[in-house]
């Protein structure tokens, strides 16, 4: 069995520890907190040990009648793997930790590229991360990109990527974000981070984004036109999300008008906390312009797809983070990690059932 950590149990960190658990191959250690809150007591009553983040903070878990297994310290030491999913810009704090107890840890997509040895997507990248010390798992807008700009590179060739996104303005738990009544460009130029972020995974892809926050928590939308090197049918597109694990291609008659409708679906299937893990394209949205004037000077035949795809901030990453636990430490292949991620969470039970 892995032993893993996780350092931060917070909306990513309470995830990747049940994710995890769920897994034949892997155990959680434990988790390590900086406070006795909601989230340390749900790790007491799931039976996670829990260890304190920060030394001086140990007394007011024994205020809150909260027991500790003990510091991080020991926590990192115990463990085989860490995932670290503290607050942006905690993770590379924390790096030094990691090293001193050569264990090895995965950061998440808060944390700057520079800080890591490699970046990571399960989709794109398994294969390139074994034997690092210190991996990051994308963010969750990269993390869906990916997704979806690997089998449409692989399958048609991509000149250029062009995505705004429509970011949410913070999770349904975060009081203190915004905005409350605006649409914000964020960031105002361009483009916006998310670009060279997919190039941490696709270096040689030529991708512009622009990004808006909007007053939502449910999910980011990503409005996608992708150049691509052939001119495929809008349905043999279709057909390839549709064979692609993480990926939900909603069909028109379900009636999913927007995020709200995707969560309470969700909700109804029975997903923990109405979690999508899934890449959610609109499959009415796929479309292909095509025709003569895509036809270059030196003959070559470009057409542009365009989509709608929606993302849970929340989850897409989490199954990400199982597998990069297994691509490190060099204990699965890629497809089998993400059958068996998948299975154990029930990833593969598809939303709706046919
Ligand atoms: P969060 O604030 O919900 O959770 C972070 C947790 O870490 C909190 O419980 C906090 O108390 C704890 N913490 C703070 N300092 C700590 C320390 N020194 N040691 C241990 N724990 C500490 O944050 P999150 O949304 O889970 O984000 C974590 C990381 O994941 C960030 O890099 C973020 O960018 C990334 N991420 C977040 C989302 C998202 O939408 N929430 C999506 C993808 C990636």
């Amino acid at each position: 069995m892995i032993r893993v950590g996780i350092n931060g149990y917070g909306t990513i960190g309470k995830r990747v520890a049940d994710a995890v658990r769920a897994q034949p191959d892997m155990e959680v250690v434990g988790v390590a907190k900086t406070r006795p809150n909601f989230e340390a007591q749900s790790a007491v009553d799931k039976g996670f040990d829990l260890y304190a983040a920060i030394e001086e903070r140990k007394p007011r878990f024994a205020e809150a009648g909260i027991d500790l297994a003990g510091d991080v310290e020991e926590l990192v030491e115990a463990s085989d793997i860490v995932v670290d999913a503290c607050p942006s810009g905690i993770g590379a704090d924390n790096a030094g930790m990691y090293r001193e107890y050569d264990t090895p840890a995965l950061l998440q997509g808060g944390e700057d590229a520079e800080v890591v040895d490699s970046s990571f997507n399960a989709r794109s990248n398994f294969d390139t991360v074994e034997g690092d010390d210190l991996v990051r798992v994308v963010s969750c807008n990269t993390t869906g990109l990916s997704r979806l700009i690997a089998p449409l590179q692989e399958e048609y060739g991509i000149e250029k990527v062009r995505t705004t996104l429509v970011r949410r303005g913070g999770d349904p738990a975060q009081s203190d974000r915004g905005p409350i009544n605006d649409i914000l460009p964020n960031p105002v130029s361009l483009p916006s981070h998310h670009g060279p972020d997919v190039n941490t995974i696709f270096p040689e892809l030529r991708i512009d984004t622009l990004g808006l926050k909007v007053p939502a928590t449910l999910m980011h939308m990503h409005s996608v036109n992708v150049t691509l090197e052939s001119e495929p049918s809008a349905a043999g597109v279709r057909d390839l999300l549709e064979s692609e694990p993480r990926m939900f291609v909603i069909p028109e008659w379900l009636g999913l008008d927007g995020a709200g409708a995707i969560k309470e679906l969700a909700q109804d299937a029975g997903r923990p906390r109405a979690d999508i893990w899934e890449n959610c394209i609109w499959g009415e949205s796929i479309s292909v312009e095509s025709g003569s004037s895509s036809i270059r000077a030196d003959g070559e035949v470009v057409s542009d797809l365009y989509l709608f795809q929606a993302i849970h901030q929340e989850s897409d990453v989490v199954p990400e983070n199982v597998d990069a636990i297994r691509a490190v430490l060099g204990e699965a292949d890629q497809a089998e990690s993400i059958t068996t991620t998948d299975g154990a969470i029930g990833l593969d039970e598809p939303l709706v059932r046919r």
